[in-house]
């Protein structure tokens, strides 16, 4: 059950590089988990608490797994993901109990990134709490809380999650102890939105009309995920039409296709 549950990786190969846009939270989250955890006895002798959890929240597909990912890649850790609606959707007591392991797994593979994606899915505040879906939810979240409180040496497992809900969360999780630091992750902005175009066609081969100054202006409300998927489909029309160079033509008969797909815009929304 562990195995299903949990996603792990001895040291995942995400680097800060692949990631655009959003260098201020790239700078945050090496301040706050990876300098933690490569100065661990540097924290523990001048008697530093780093921060106990780190919270980043933002619109889906903007680059949050990614960073987990990157620290755990720049600190070669362990990277340990759990999402929140699997930790709701067991039986009684399960989720409890998928919450121990978490932590368990993470100090035997030390140094260690944990990270919980979707913790709103756990960390809901609910209106009906009465029913027992709710009351099971809830039982999760105080293990996850105890497992948090009860961290004290926790210079080698860091913790991190993610929400696209911050607004609904409990406020109980964001207590000092716990998930005490926030970072926003945005959706990127025009430059952005052209160092994630970059990125994301490093590999393709390109005519010399691409131009990524005027794409990036276009393309006006897309996450790093929608871009990431728009020049998978550029590249489409490209051997659609038995051509080895995508053009500027391919990124906007791409952009179009997304645009008719979803109705007003792109798949994930304003
Ligand atoms: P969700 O909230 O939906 O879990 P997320 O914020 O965790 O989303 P990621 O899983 O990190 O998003 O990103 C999904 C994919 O989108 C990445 O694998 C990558 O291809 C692309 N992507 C997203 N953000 C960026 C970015 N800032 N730079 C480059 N690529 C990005």
């Amino acid at each position: 059950a562990r195995a299903q549950a949990m996603e792990v990786e001895a040291s995942p190969d995400v680097t800060y590089d692949d990631i655009g846009g959003i260098d201020d939270q790239i700078r945050e989250v090496r301040e706050a988990v990876e300098d933690p955890l490569i100065n661990a006895e540097t924290f523990r002798e001048v008697g530093v608490e780093p921060p106990s959890g780190v919270l980043l929240h933002g619109p889906p597909g903007t680059g949050k797994t990614m960073l987990a990912k990157a620290v755990a890649n720049e600190t070669d850790a362990t990277f340990i993901k759990m999402a929140g609606s699997e930790l709701v959707r067991k039986f009684i007591g399960e989720g409890a109990r998928l919450v121990r392991d978490l932590f368990e797994l993470a100090n035997e593979r030390e140094p260690a990134v944990i990270f919980i994606d979707e913790i709103d899915a756990v960390a809901t505040t609910r209106t009906d709490s009465k029913t027992s879906g709710d009351a099971e939810v809830q039982r999760t979240m105080m293990q996850l809380l105890s497992e948090m409180d009860g961290f004290d040496d926790r210079g080698e497992v860091r913790i991190m999650a993610a929400t696209n809900r911050f607004d609904m969360l409990d406020e109980a999780i964001l207590r000092p102890g716990r998930f005490d630091r926030l970072i926003e992750v945005p959706k990127p902005d025009v430059e952005g939105r052209r160092r994630i175009l970059e990125i994301h066609a490093a590999e393709l081969n390109l005519g010399d009309d691409v131009d990524f100054d005027d794409l990036a202006e276009e393309l006006e409300g897309y996450s790093g995920a929608d871009i990431a998927a728009l020049t998978t489909e550029a590249g489409m029309f490209a051997i659609r039409d038995e051509r080895e160079e995508v053009r500027m033509a391919d990124f906007r008969d791409a952009h179009e296709k997304i645009e008719m797909a979803s109705g007003e815009g792109p798949t994930t929304g304003p």
